[in-house]
């Protein structure tokens, strides 16, 4: 089985000049899809692919007819204001529409006026959900991630006895789920400080981040029927870059004995495009296991998951202080890592959770778990970063930081490169704290 075809070409370019420029996100490789409409206006939302600097408007290349047969009824589809229905028609729909645009957008295109009429630029748009998001499950993938929290907590027994053998999740909430861009309030919550007698309620003090990866469903499957292993990958539509922000003294309180509940809940920020499983073939891994931790239980292998079930996906995380953006200085990194560390694939949590019959539908998300690499440097949350809050980062203007103050503005980025591939990119997953409410 090859992965790879015509649309993942490192040598095609674009009559657009800035899908060739050197270090893009959305070359004619990538052409992820989003939710947008002209920046101020009240136009309808609607479904776009990113090329360049450009959105290409779905509407408008539906109602210009400029695709015939599948392809063209793909795009009426993906031309409404969610792209749920995009979403439930499947992968040869999705790789269809795909396979037009990448036609349509080449040197040489006998479309490239008809196309070009269909670009908005970039700069002009607001975002909207990519979906209606009818369920969020975050998931646990990270076992750096799972240690280095379990070791604040049980210094001598970090890992529990389920990880290497159950992808870890729980349910999350979808309402409070924002796109890119959309700030938030620090939330209040029940904190219990340490010796106290009783808990107040008040503002967070320790907020945190968590750089996790988004996958959106498909399809999906009928209540009562699991999905096998073999055929998760075609139930997934693509990924996006998620914040799954963590309020860590409200989480450190309420989480025992049913996992995170308002810790979690007051936002999860997500990266308006979704970039496709067939975009992300080139950039495909083994799926290995270190010597001496158990195999996956067989509903959780296949041959092709262990040969390309996992994902390079370069991912760093930029904190931005108010003082640095009142100075005009840009975000500091403060981690950097790849989705290839996880432990389980995507593969392997969407076949674990339909395994008891519980079913997705078009538009769900998951959350990767916070993905966190083999070092503490690519840790993905500040309190591995900051060891517990214990050891401050500091940052170029000598400011320094344990958790998230007022003003801090988060951005997540995520980019794959590979030999004898194109360099694509998810685009930027931005969120700033707010002063608590009174
Ligand atoms: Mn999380």
């Amino acid at each position: 089985m090859t992965l790879l075809n015509e649309t993942n070409s490192p040598t095609l370019t674009s009559w657009l000049a800035s899908a060739n420029a050197q270090g893009t996100d959305f070359p004619i490789q990538n052409l992820p899809f989003a939710i947008f409409r002209r920046a101020g206006s009240d136009e309808a939302f609607r479904g776009g692919v990113a090329i360049g600097d450009q959105v290409i408007d779905l509407a408008a290349v539906a109602q210009r007819s400029l695709f015939d047969g599948e392809a063209a009824a793909v795009a009426q589809a993906a031309s409404a204001s969610t792209l749920n229905a995009l979403m439930a028609m499947g992968p040869s729909a999705w790789s269809a529409l795909r396979l037009a645009l990448s036609r349509a957008l080449r040197d040489g295109s006998p479309q490239q006026q008809a196309m070009a009429a269909c670009l908005v630029p970039m700069l002009d748009v607001d975002y909207a959900l990519p979906a209606q998001i009818g369920d969020y499950t975050d998931f646990y993938t990270s076992i750096h991630h799972a240690t280095n929290i379990g070791k604040l907590f049980r210094p001598d027994n970090p890992l529990l006895p389920n990880y290497q053998w159950i992808p870890i999740g729980y349910h999350g909430r979808a309402s409070s789920i924002v796109v890119s861009g959309q700030d938030f309030h620090r939330p209040h919550g029940q904190l219990m400080p340490p010796g106290a007698a009783q808990p107040t309620v008040g503002p967070s003090k320790r907020l945190d981040i968590e750089l996790e990866l988004g996958i959106f469903i498909g399809s999906g499957n009928a209540l009562g029927e699991p999905v096998p292993i073999a055929e998760a990958e075609q139930q997934v539509f693509g990924l996006c870059l998620l914040n799954d922000w963590s309020a860590r003294d409200i989480q450190g309180w309420e989480y025992q004995p049913l996992g995170p509940f308002l810790a979690k809940n007051f936002a999860t920020s997500i990266s308006p495009w979704i970039v496709t499983l067939e975009a992300l073939a080139p950039y495909r891994v083994a799926f290995t296991r270190p010597e001496g931790d158990p195999q996956p239980l067989p509903y959780l292998d296949s041959a092709h998951n262990r040969q390309a079930g996992a994902f390079d996906i370069r991912l760093a995380v930029e904190l931005q202080t108010a003082m640095m953006r009142e100075a005009g200085q840009t975000g500091h990194m403060i981690c950097t890592t790849s989705y290839r560390h996880a432990y389980w694939t995507i593969a392997q949590m969407v076949t674990h959770h339909t395994v008891n019959g519980c079913n997705l539908q078009p538009g769900d998300l998951f959350g990767s778990g916070t993905l966190s690499g083999p070092s503490l440097d690519q840790a993905g949350a500040l309190i591995e970063l900051t060891q517990g809050g214990k050891q401050p980062i500091a940052l170029p203007n000598g400011e320094q930081r344990t958790f998230l103050e007022d003003g801090d503005r988060v951005t997540l980025r995520g980019w794959c490169e590979a030999p004898g591939a194109a360099r694509i990119g998810f685009g930027a997953c931005t969120g700033s704290i707010l002063p608590a409410r009174r």
